[in-house]
């Protein structure tokens, strides 16, 4: 069974985004833990963890991700900063736990000029130092797009930092618009199988689904609409068709709320494309 799903807001009760992704079809799903553009969480209301629960068993919507706000910034050689980043991911993961989520999505953020090496130490210690607060939760480290100062664009570095991290409740999350604006043409067989192999068929816990608006290798985080980008349709048969990784959740992530779409037509579209319709 396809497991897909949107990235959909938890406007007014984070179980309502639960109502919000059947109503489209979906499968799986992607939440913020909160308010993505502030540093603290609200609390959640009695009962809005528990009914959240209860939709997520009936509708069998799974797995959920939560993916870690914006303000975040786990490699960043600003102390206070790094320190309040530590924070908002130790409340993300208690919110997964709460929610019954499995996964929580990081970016692995800036160094800020600091460099590369300072970057990937101050993330993997930030990762290392949660760990008694992971419960059931996996933390997977999402590929960036190679914006400037960017941490996790190349492969090798993801593993890299993987490979410092002593506990194993760690995975990848990979994004398809991130890799390709990275300068790995996924279109091609060849570059597909090492970017899988390098991240590990069985370490890729999620495949954020986004076509990209530039051409390859632009390091630019725009996302276009699944087969109208620079990837296409084409190149994403091509992709898909490694072994393993049509078997994947996958959640697109292009917006549901500033451009409202045909969602429900999208997931059909995509299901036929991966020869699940
Ligand atoms: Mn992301
Ligand atoms: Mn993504
Ligand atoms: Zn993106």
């Amino acid at each position: 069974m396809l497991r897909i799903g949107y990235h959909v807001s938890i406007s007014g009760s984070m179980d309502l985004a639960l109502d919000r992704a059947r109503e489209i079809g979906c499968t799986c799903v992607q939440v913020f833990p909160s308010n993505p553009r502030s540093w603290s969480a609200r609390e959640m209301q009695e009962g809005e963890a528990e009914r959240f629960r209860a939709k997520q068993k009936a509708y069998n919507i799974s797995p959920v991700f939560v993916h870690m706000p914006y303000l975040p910034n786990l490699a960043s050689p600003k102390e206070d900063v790094y320190r309040k980043s530590i924070a908002a991911m130790i409340e993300a993961l208690e919110r997964c736990n709460a929610l019954g989520a499995k996964y929580l999505i990081v970016h692995l953020g800036s160094h800020l000029g600091s460099g590369v090496e300072a970057g990937r130490e101050r993330v993997s210690a930030a990762i290392n130092e949660v760990e008694k607060h992971m419960g059931n939760a996996t933390i997977l480290l999402e590929n960036e797009a190679g914006q400037r100062n960017s941490v996790g664009s190349k492969l090798d570095e993801l593993t890299d930092i993987y490979n410092r991290i002593e506990h194993k409740h760690v995975g990848f999350c990979l994004d398809t618009c991130h890799v390709f604006a990275a300068g790995y043409d996924i279109r091609k067989e060849e570059v597909a199988r090492e970017v899988v192999e390098t991240l590990g068929i069985d370490r890729i816990g999620c495949i954020h689904l986004n076509d990209a608006k530039h051409p390859l290798g632009s390091g630019l985080d725009r996302h276009a609409d699944i087969g109208f980008g620079r990837i296409g349709k084409k190149g994403f048969e091509e992709f898909f068709s490694l072994p393993g990784l049509r078997e994947k959740p996958m959640i697109l992530e292009t917006p549901l709320v500033e451009t409202p779409k045909d969602a429900a037509g999208e997931l059909s579209m995509v299901r036929k494309m991966l020869n699940y319709a």
